[in-house]
């Protein structure tokens, strides 16, 4: 695999784009004291920015999911670590670092939604261009990008690249 060195989004695009997604999440939730679920561990970077431009009092909660071996979706997912806050009856947005096909954001929104919470949306960072399995509803969209597999701010491939400041795509080396 091989770095691009050309960020697919740079550090200062991001910071840009979070703040505006943040001025848009506090009038939509402001005074509702929503619950942020974070998924693990890729959305951990885009979370503890954007919860610091939601100027609405909220609380942080972490939720796990994998559905991923290296750049292959295994097409199961599992729930491996669950909220310790209680849902019920809250306004619960899910941060997601990225929705490709679906299945994981599936996933969680079926946990959630046995939870009798007051509302549940959904907000990722990355939206790719492909054809979903599961098809779900991402009311705040960060940016639509291509069909790559990225890496950075969160994004892992086997655990590695998480720490980079931007978004970046692993291309697979071609055989000469
Ligand atoms: P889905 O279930 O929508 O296919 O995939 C969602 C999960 O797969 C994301 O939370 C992320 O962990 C992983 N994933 C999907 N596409 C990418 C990608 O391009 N790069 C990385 N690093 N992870 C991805
Ligand atoms: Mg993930």
């Amino acid at each position: 695999m091989r770095l691009n060195p050309k960020p697919l989004i740079d550090a200062a695009t991001l910071s840009i784009r979070i703040r505006e997604l943040g001025a848009a999440l506090s009038r939509t939730y402001g005074g509702k004291h929503p619950l942020l679920l974070v998924t693990l561990k890729g959305a951990l970077y885009f979370a503890a920015d954007l919860s610091r431009a939601i100027t609405t009092p909220h609380q942080v909660d972490f939720i796990r999911a994998r559905s991923y071996a290296g750049d292959q979706s295994t097409g199961r997912v599992e729930i491996t670590h669950r909220p310790e806050i209680s849902l019920r009856d809250r306004h619960v947005l899910i941060l997601e670092d990225i929705y490709d096909t679906g299945q994981t954001l599936a996933a969680i929104l079926d946990m959630v939604g046995e939870e009798g919470v007051a509302s549940v949306a959904v907000c990722a960072l990355l939206v790719k261009d492909v054809a979903r399995v599961s098809a779900v509803d991402v009311a705040y969209k960060g940016f639509e990008i291509p069909n790559h597999f990225v890496v950075g701010y969160g994004l892992d491939y086997n655990e590695g690249y998480r720490e980079l400041p931007e978004i970046r795509i692993l291309e697979s080396e071609t055989l000469a």
